[in-house]
Parts: structure tokens; sequence; C-alpha cells
């Protein structure tokens, strides 16, 4: 199976997962989750050894990049574990994660040694007391520290993710961005999603425009266009001043990046999902259960939820919840 290639019906080549391990979080990001939020009960979320066969099998098909993700997904006890042997899958270029950075502190070391080769931080703000407000219970010097306990446990290429809402932390911009770069980071700017229903502020008048956030940029530094490509959504700038970080832009909003999207995603309640815009998806936790041990009815399912892979997300730009899950629900 080493050769296995996963395509969906319009030939695009699937080879990248992200995977969910838990909904639950430490954080109640204003964008990403309400602020009483109810959890899954831990009956209908996969167990670790779930996770890991549906990572195993993805990895057969032809996935050759798989990252964690959540809900945070350094809150699941026993997340080093599975991180090790999905590292050890044979076949699999790189195990990535996106963290909150809240647990790095003590967790980078072991997860660099569990082969996890690098990581996306969520950074929002550098002002302790906005960083509060929008995460609501966050503590941004202990996601600094985070962030310092990647780079001294040696991750490179880490990169930082800054959702950006007007009048609530666009004036930060090109503070986040010098602080990238005296770490040598590289920095992602992300519109935000209509990805369940929010109360504290008006996803419409928050919005701000990936070509905002980069002309801000430009009243400070020089951006050069440039072709790199992570083969994800990202596009990315190159800073004159700063050789060593890159800018990237995630624009669901003003840029369809569906005719090369290369992934699915899979919710902690095994839900494998075709498209991060729709409600395309497949039950993979009924196929592990009913039937164990038996890999090829798993692989069987996944390949034929291919079929089910939609063209385009239409995210539009205004209040109504276009997809009832959260964030943390789907895998951001
Ligand atoms: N807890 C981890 C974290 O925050 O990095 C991983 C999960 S989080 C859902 C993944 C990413 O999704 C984060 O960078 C977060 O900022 C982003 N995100 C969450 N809700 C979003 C939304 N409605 N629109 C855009 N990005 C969102
Ligand atoms: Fe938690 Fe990440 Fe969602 Fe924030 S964005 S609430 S850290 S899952």
């Amino acid at each position: 199976m080493a050769d296995s290639v996963l395509l969906d019906r319009f030939a695009r080549k699937v080879d990248y997962l992200r995977l969910s391990v838990t909904d639950r979080c430490d954080f109640r990001c204003v964008y990403c989750m309400a602020e009483d939020m109810t959890f899954l009960p831990r009956q209908q979320i996969l167990s670790l050894e779930e996770i890991f066969q549906v990572a195993q099998s993805f990895v057969a098909l032809g996935t050759r990049k798989i990252r964690l993700t959540g809900g945070e997904p350094l809150v699941r006890s026993g997340i080093v574990g599975l991180c090790e042997n999905i590292a050890a899958l044979p076949g699999l270029r790189e195990l990535c994660m996106t963290t909150n950075g809240s647990q790095l502190g003590k967790l980078a070391g072991p997860l660099f040694k569990a082969g996890v080769k690098r990581l996306n931080i969520s950074l929002d703000s550098l002002d302790p007391q906005r960083f509060r407000e929008l995460t609501r219970t966050g503590d941004l010097q202990q996601v600094i520290d985070g962030i310092d306990a990647a780079i001294a446990a040696g991750f490179v290429h880490t990169k930082l993710n800054c959702v950006v809402m007007q009048g609530r932390n666009d004036h930060e911009i090109n503070d986040l961005v010098a602080f990238a770069i005296e770490r040598g980071l590289d920095i992602t700017f992300i519109e935000e999603m209509p990805l369940g229903s929010i109360s504290e502020h008006s996803r419409k008048e928050s919005f701000f425009s990936s070509d905002q956030v980069r002309a801000r940029i430009a009243e400070r530094y020089t951006l050069l266009s440039s072709t790199d490509s992570t083969n994800g959504p990202s596009r990315y700038w190159r800073i004159a001043e700063a050789p060593h970080s890159r800018i990237g832009f995630i624009s669901p909003h003003s840029h369809n990046f569906c005719a090369t999207c290369n992934r699915v995603r899979m919710t902690v309640e095994g839900r494998l999902l075709l498209c991060l815009g729709n409600e395309h998806s497949a039950d993979l936790k009924a196929v592990l259960r009913d039937n164990p041990g038996q890999p090829q009815m798993l692989e069987d399912a996944i390949v034929k939820a291919m079929q089910l892979k939609p063209w385009s997300h239409d995210f539009r730009i205004d209040d109504d919840v276009q997809v009832v899950r959260f964030m943390n629900m789907t895998g951001g």
C-alpha cells in the first residue's frame, strides 16, 4: 500500500489529514467557542487507540502529513504517546500540531522527542489584558514561555497563527509581526470564519480582510511576494528586513483556495469531514466499532468517503451561521 493515493471525484489528491484529538480546551477564544460550552461525553469520543487506527489507515492509503488539533490537543491525556505512535508510522512524512501553547512549557521537549516535526501556535495579542479578553481564560506569559520552550526544544519553522478582528486586535498586527521576527518565526494572519454562533462580537463588523492586514504591515515593512507554499490555503510573503520570517495569509473570504484542496478532517467523534465549510461527512466511529480488528473495512470506508468531498466552500461575510459546528469541534 506504500504508493496508494486517495483521490476525490475531482481528481484532487488527498494526502493531508487533520485529526482532532479532543473538543475540550483550557481557553474559550471569542471567535471559536461560546463562553459556556458543553463538551462531548467520554463514550462519544474516540479512544487514543481508535484515533491511532484512523491515522494508520490514512497513512496506508497515502496520507503523508497529519496535523493533530482540537480543541486543545495538549489537554488530552496520553497525547505524547499518541504522537510517538503516529510519528513512527512508515510512510508518514510529517506529524504537526496546532496548539494554543499553554502547555508547551512542560510538553515541548517531550513532543519534539516523540517525533512531532512542526508546531503552529495561536497568538492573537501581546497585551496581557487583551489576551485574557480574547481567550477568556488564557495567560499571555504562559503562552510566550511555551513558544520559547518550543524554540529551546529544537522546533524549527514554527508558525504563529493570528485571527484578526477589526477593533479588537488589528492595531497589534505589526507588534505581532515584530514578535515573530525577533524569534525567527513565521506568522499567519487568518480571516475569521463563520463557524458556530458567537455572541461577543459581530463577525461582519469585526471582519478584517487579508488585504487590509497586508496594507497595515506594508506601513512598517517591505513585503516581497513569494511563491512559497506549504500546499495549503496560506499564501506567503517575505519581509525584506527579516529574511528568516515569512508572513502568511489565510483568506477564506477573499481568496478561494478550494481548487488545490488536499485535506480532510476528522472530529474526535470519528466524523470524517470532507470540507471545512460544508457538512458532508462519513461516520468512521461506527465503522471502527462495528468492525474491530478489521482495518480493511476502515480503509474501504475512507476510500468511499472521498466521493463525498464537495468542490468548494462558500463562506460569506455576514452573521448568519453557515456551519453550525464550532471550530473546536471541527479541528482547525
Ligand atoms: N487550540 C488550538 C489552537 O488554538 O491553536 C488548536 C485548535 S484551534 C480551533 C485551531 C486554529 O483555528 C487556531 O489558530 C484558531 O485561532 C483558529 N480558529 C478558531 N476559530 C476560528 C474561526 N471562527 N475563524 C478562523 N479561525 C479560527
Ligand atoms: Fe481553544 Fe484553540 Fe478554540 Fe482558542 S482557538 S478556544 S485555544 S480550541
